[in-house]
């Protein structure tokens, strides 16, 4: 019987532990531009997310908010160090006022 409970127990907390599973962002790998949160992965790989929560512990969000292509793959974007522009991989910086266009 005490298994059974321990069991129970610890099937309630590994599901409770999926359902508020949250993704920490450090303030630094966080920027906001065209109306969408931009999480920086590395490398100069941002993700997307349209909406940021807070508590006290640091921001974060749910797995769940990460802006996914329709194939359910992360949109993963690159950003422009010269304009801070965030483009889809493999696509030059767009923006017409770009300084590095200037160079
Ligand atoms: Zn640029």
């Amino acid at each position: 019987m005490r298994t059974l409970l321990c069991v129970l127990l610890s099937l309630f907390f590994v599901s409770l532990g999926i359902a508020s599973e949250k993704i920490y962002i450090d303030i630094d790998d966080l920027s906001y531009a065209d109306e969408t949160f931009h999480i920086h992965e590395g490398e100069n790989i941002w993700i997307q997310s349209n909406v940021i929560h807070s508590e006290p512990r640091g921001f974060y969000i749910y797995e769940s908010d990460i802006v996914k292509s329709h194939e359910g793959a992360y949109e993963k974007k690159w950003r422009c160090p010269y304009c801070n522009s965030h483009w889809p991989i493999g696509t030059p910086c767009q923006n017409p006022n770009c300084p590095s266009k200037y160079k």
